[in-house]
């Protein structure tokens, strides 16, 4: 499976740290019309360490269409590119850190009920971001985020900086 860096604007730099898969999708023409299904959309969840249901529907709003989120499936025919472009949105704004651009974060929510707002918190360089905009896609998204928080689920979390030292300098490496 080919891996490409999670910031768009580093997509050409094989060096950079922070990797995720490339969408894969599929197109299937049936009797009762077409759809596209994105193969490794949970791979791709485990990487931005975001909910594969969130990513999926986000794709579905901004490319307009409806989804079976249990298929994995988009109505309609969608090439990789299309599904990948419409990801990299949903990965600017709510994965990369709006400071640093270091995809670190962890989204924190704050007040009660519907006076709730979603912050954005950078363990690399301590930024807390807050999520709010006006554009109606990003909106919707920020309202769903919020929601699946207060609903007490747990997202997958960043491993922490000491286990990837541990990995990274195993005693191993020294014998
Ligand atoms: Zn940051």
């Amino acid at each position: 499976m080919s891996q490409i860096s999670v910031n768009p604007k580093h997509r050409n730099d094989p060096y950079h740290r922070y990797k995720m898969p490339a969408v894969k999708s599929k197109i299937t023409n049936r009797g009762n019309g077409t759809f596209t299904t994105i193969e490794n959309m949970l791979n791709i969840s485990e990487s931005l360490y975001h909910p594969d249901d969130i990513l999926f529907k986000f794709i579905s709003y901004d490319l307009a269409t409806c989804c079976d989120f249990k298929k994995k499936t988009l109505k309609g025919a969608y090439k990789n590119d299309v599904i990948q472009d419409s990801l990299d949105k949903y990965i600017s704004y709510f994965v990369l850190c709006h400071k640093c651009s270091i995809p670190e974060t962890t989204a924190e929510i704050e007040g009660k009920k519907k006076k709730a707002i979603c912050k954005m918190d950078c363990m690399a360089c301590g930024t807390l971001s807050k999520l709010d905009s006006k554009d109606k896609l990003l909106n919707k998204t920020i309202q769903l985020i919020i929601k699946d928080k207060q609903s007490g689920r747990k997202w997958k979390e960043h491993k922490k900086i000491y286990e990837d030292l541990n990995t990274v300098f195993s005693f191993d490496d020294f014998q």
